[in-house]
């Protein structure tokens, strides 16, 4: 049998460290498959969905490949939307964040060329973007590919389903023969089959299930009758009951968003809103200290979660039933991801009933119904995250990079490796995760310390919105 220790591959200290900063324990299904493959520098397809951990995958390989003191561009990561390239760029700066000197680009459309172009001239280890901006930069002479290693096509499917074959088929004859390529796509029709042929050689095939799948078998799932009047009791019941590590809490509107939120804290469960009315940056902002652990539970309507890469949940609350079955899937296919089990509780008032029915057509099953008073109560219970989120005024604008931050509260504030946890950098500020029991030690060191040198200000972002 495999291991499904990431120890057990042949990958730096480095990165083993960046991977249990991210909270990644074991490899997944897609991982485990993969991961040897890859980083024997085959040819692979990876027919997996998102929620899989391919990112993962690929970022721990192209990582692998990379020679720190050439900065030139060695891999080269195309995906179909903005979003998506945001998203992958930001688990590869995490993976590499204790890795010294790695440089990611993005290069999406919609932002301006100055300084994607800019960046570039300083030297990129690796790209991430979209066809048609990279097809941009090549044309201007703006991005030389001929030291690429690792040449990743994520959600190739996507790719062509938005017209983008001759692009890709154009950016791709920029590249070295001699390179690794790794195509990945949810669904494997013979166009994909096409351009797998034509862009790789002797390519090895890996296929994991479905999520949505694996979402049934291993999503417990629960009905709890209540009376409206009781919904709040219920709630604060399932977490005392089961004592999830983190939680995501679904309401149909925003106002109801904000008073769960506000009810869950007042009875010490650290919990954060998000809803329409707060601005993207305070959006991101909870958003972040729900997926580095500072924030444990996250009370949102459906509008505000969509599209949300929401990390391992423990559990799922819909605090009201949505009213219809696919909503419901959406939800609850939150918790048990990555190959975990979950698990998704849904409060049902009696005139929510019919929408219950609704739900047990859909998946074919009949609910699972159970009482209140059959949850254990605990007066002295309290939730709260296990790290606290410090913010920096100082970013990417500010060539500020993880190792920066990391050197300063490992160097001179004398906190370990280990009470650090995601490091992120956004356009001016940077946030760092770091054990609760060490924010003391790391204010103390920051009223006065430096860092890169320079004074730079911080302070403790709040989980209360
Ligand atoms: P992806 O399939 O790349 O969209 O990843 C889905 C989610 O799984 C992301 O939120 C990752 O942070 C998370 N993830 C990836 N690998 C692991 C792992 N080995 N253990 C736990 N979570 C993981």
């Amino acid at each position: 049998m495999t291991s499904l220790d990431f120890s057990s591959l042949p990958i730096s200290p480095e990165q083993l460290e960046a991977l249990d900063g991210a909270g990644f324990t074991k490899m997944t299904p897609v991982q485990a498959e993969s991961l040897p493959l890859i980083l024997e520098r085959k040819d692979v397809i990876i027919q997996a969905q998102t929620g899989s951990g391919k990112t993962a995958a690929f970022g721990i390989g192209l990582l692998n490949h990379l020679n720190p003191r050439f900065f030139g561009v060695q891999a080269l990561v195309m995906c179909p939307t903005r979003e998506l390239a945001e998203q992958v760029s930001q688990s590869i700066r995490q993976l590499a964040s204790r890795m010294s000197n790695i440089k990611t680009v993005l290069l999406c459309g919609g932002k301006p060329f100055g300084p994607q172009r800019d960046s570039l001239r300083h030297g990129a280890h690796i790209v991430v973007g979209t066809p048609g901006r990279i097809e941009d930069h090549l044309q201007r002479g703006n991005l030389e590919l001929k030291g690429v290693k690792t040449f990743v096509l994520d959600e190739a499917d996507r790719m062509l389903d938005m017209g983008f074959a001759q692009v890709m088929a154009d950016i791709t004859a920029r590249l070295p023969k001699n390179r690794q390529t790794l195509l990945l796509s949810a669904t494997f029709p013979e166009d994909i089959k096409k351009v797998s042929r034509s862009i790789q050689l002797n390519p090895l095939q890996i296929r994991v299930e479905e999520p949505a799948r694996r979402e049934k078998q291993i999503v417990e799932q629960l009905f709890f009758e209540v009376q409206k009047h009781e919904r709040d009791r219920c709630l604060l019941a399932l977490f005392e009951h089961y004592r999830p590590r983190n939680a995501m809490v679904f309401c149909n509107t925003k106002q109801q968003c904000a008073e769960v939120a506000r009810f869950l804290r007042t009875h010490d469960i650290e919990a954060a809103a998000i809803h329409g009315d707060l601005d993207q940056r305070e959006r991101d902002q909870v958003l972040l200290q729900f997926a580095n652990d500072s924030c444990p539970v996250l009370v949102a309507s459906d509008v505000a979660a969509r599209g949300l890469d929401i990390p391992l949940l423990e559990m799922v609350v819909n605090y009201e039933l949505p009213r219809d079955a696919d909503t419901y899937v959406h939800r609850i296919g939150r918790t048990g991801r990555a190959g975990e089990s979950g698990q998704a509780f849904s409060l049902v008032t009696p005139p929510e009933a019919p929408r219950m029915r609704v739900v047990e057509e859909y998946l074919s099953t009949n609910c699972i119904c159970d009482v209140l008073s059959s949850l254990d109560r605990d007066p002295n219970y309290q939730l709260q995250g296990s790290r606290v989120t410090l913010q920096f005024d100082a970013g990417r604008k500010q060539k500020i990079r993880p190792g920066d931050l990391l050197g300063a509260l490992t160097g001179d504030a004398g906190l370990s490796g280990g009470q650090i946890g995601k490091i992120t950098i956004a356009e001016t500020s940077s946030y760092v995760a770091i054990d609760r029991l060490a924010l003391r030690q790391a204010m103390n060191y920051l009223a006065n310390g430096k860092v890169k040198g320079r004074a730079i200000r911080a302070r403790r972002l709040k989980a209360q919105q």
